[in-house]
């Protein structure tokens, strides 16, 4: 018989009943470690105190009214968000792919207001990832993603990673933007470097082009910044965020500046959902701790603690790893050619360690932002043990 839940995901048999800081516990009893966050999203962990009261309040208030109303707790997330980055102004859905799509739309609707609707192509990475719409997996092209799912949507060019030769020969009349997680996530945690970031914000100033960034897993706060793009010191025109701007809640949005966002007028786009005040009060709350006064300072404090924890992990089982990169809390540690990182992901998970792999034969780990060197300690622990069973 088919299962009743589609089964697209290769899951694991556990089931997790409840959670509370960067623990899980299971119908078992069992106690996991979570150095994933269900993929860079619970930024404070499970069941924070105050995004509970934030949710349970509003739950008491008022879920659902729809975008034919003004939504007051959109108009202050909105404000927060504005204030807190380059953009201007924001539109809300309710994933991350659906934040991605909105840029799509605002960049080519953007060069249709201003006369130029025949700019309409977006440079895209190999390797990257953006979500798993029609849009989003025609950006990816890769074979695993799209087999069977055809026909896909025009208007995506693919340059390699880091190649800014391949990027500028790429560029034509119709190019409207270049899209571009600063690092990438899901193709197994690899970071621009800040000089090729800069050159990137050059090339779409040079060309007319508008600078589109996927900050979707690598932004707010999991770099240890706000946002990824302050470490290059540059300004995109067009962003997507989502995962820890919810903590668990299903919440993105689409950041851009005035310019960027003209041709985002009544009518052009919408969500029924999107906005919707649950989502709101727990967004308002997510950013107002996120840029508290020393927590991206512990971010980063942690972060570097991880990177040197993970470097000398790396140095211990020569056979097993071959290097450990990443920004932050954000960080890949990719295995020997004769190991799946697959493999590697299940047996931490069965010695109580949550991970999640990625592209590239990495294991990612993406704790929650609340982390301290006792978590880093005890995951270590079970790296050391697993690492010496392969
Ligand atoms: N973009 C990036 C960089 C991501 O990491 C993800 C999800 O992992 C997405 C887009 C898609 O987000 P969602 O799964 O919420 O649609």
């Amino acid at each position: 018989m088919f299962p009743p839940v589609m089964p697209v995901y290769a899951r694991a048999d556990v089931r997790f009943e409840r959670g509370e800081g960067v623990w899980l516990w299971d119908d078992q009893g069992r106690r996991y470690l979570d150095f994933v966050a269900g993929i860079g999203v619970t930024a404070f962990g499970h069941a924070h105190p105050r995004l509970v009261a934030s949710l349970t309040e509003q739950a008491k208030k008022l879920w659902h009214v729809s975008n034919l109303y003004t939504v007051p707790g959109q108009e202050r997330l909105g404000k927060k968000l504005v204030d807190n980055s380059f953009a201007d102004t924001v539109f809300f859905t309710n994933s991350g792919v659906e934040a991605w799509e909105c840029g799509v739309k605002t960049v080519r609707k953007h060069f249709h207001a201003k006369g130029q609707p025949q700019k309409n192509r977006i440079i895209v990475i190999q390797g990257a990832f953006h979500g798993r719409t029609l849009g989003a997996i025609s950006a990816a092209k890769s074979e695993k993603m799209v087999t069977g799912f055809g026909p896909l949507l025009d208007g995506f060019d693919q340059v390699a990673f880091g190649n800014l030769n391949e990027m500028r020969a790429a560029i034509t009349a119709e190019t409207a933007a270049i899209n571009l997680e600063p690092v990438i996530g899901e193709g197994g945690i690899k970071p621009w470097s800040v000089e090729l970031l800069q050159q990137v914000r050059k090339i779409c100033d040079e060309f007319g082009l508008l600078l589109f960034l996927d900050e979707i897993q690598c932004g707010l706060g999991r770099t240890g910044k706000l946002w990824a793009y302050e470490y290059a010191d540059i300004k995109p025109d067009v962003m997507c965020v989502a995962k820890a701007i919810g903590n668990g809640f299903p919440l993105g949005a689409c950041l851009a500046t005035a310019d960027a966002a003209s041709g985002m007028v009544a009518g052009v786009h919408g969500s029924t959902y999107g906005g919707n005040p649950l989502a709101m009060a727990v967004g308002e709350t997510a950013i107002d701790m996120l840029v508290e006064p020393g927590f991206l300072g512990h971010v980063q404090k942690i972060g570097a603690a991880l990177d040197r924890a993970a470097q000398a992990l790396v140095e211990r089982h020569p056979t097993v790893f071959v290097e450990q990169r990443g920004i932050g809390l954000m960080r890949g540690i990719k295995c020997a050619p004769s190991i799946v990182a697959a493999d590697f992901v299940k047996a931490l998970l069965a010695d109580g360690l949550c991970t999640v792999g990625g592209g590239e034969n990495v294991v990612r780990l993406l704790p929650p932002l609340i982390i301290e060197d006792e978590h880093i300690k005890h995951a270590m622990e079970i790296f050391d043990r697993v690492a010496t069973k392969f």
